[in-house]
C-alpha cells in the first residue's frame, strides 16, 4: 500500500529577482511569508501504520529552513535569482539525499501562488 504524507513549513524572507525590468514591482527588494510543501511517496508499513514519521521530515528540513528563514535569499549560494522555480529546485537538491522518499516541493510566496518542482 504506497501513500503520500504531505508537511507544510513556513519561512519569513526577502528577495527581488534582478533580471527583470526595473521598472516590474518584483525588482524591488520585497519580502514574503513563503510557505513550502514537502510530500514524500512511500510504503505503508504494516504494523507501524505509516509511511515515515512526520518528525523525520522536519529534522531533514531543518538545516535547509535555518539557511532561509528571515535571511535575503539573493546573499545565498545558488540563489542570486530567487524566483519561486529556482527556490523549489534549490529546496530538492538539498533535501533529496537526505530524504529519498521525497517526491515533490512546492514554494508558495503568497496564499495564491506557488511553485511545484518534482525533480524532472
Ligand atoms: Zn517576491
Amino acid at each position: 500500500m504506497i501513500l503520500e504524507l504531505k508537511k507544510t513549513f513556513q519561512f519569513e524572507a526577502a528577495h527581488h529577482l534582478p533580471h527583470l525590468p526595473p521598472t516590474h514591482k518584483c525588482n524591488r527588494l520585497h519580502g514574503h511569508s513563503f510557505s513550502t510543501q514537502l510530500v514524500v511517496r512511500g510504503e505503508c508499513d504494516p504494523k507501524l501504520g505509516w509511511v515515515m514519521d512526520y518528525a523525520e521530515i522536519s529534522h531533514a528540513f531543518k538545516p535547509i529552513w535555518e539557511q532561509l528563514d528571515h535571511y535575503y535569499l539573493n546573499n545565498i549560494d545558488g540563489l542570486d535569482n530567487p524566483t519561486s522555480e529556482n527556490l523549489a529546485v534549490w529546496i530538492w537538491d538539498r533535501l533529496k539525499p537526505t530524504l529519498p522518499l521525497l517526491i515533490e516541493v512546492t514554494v508558495a510566496e503568497t496564499c495564491t501562488a506557488q511553485c511545484t518542482y518534482r525533480g524532472e
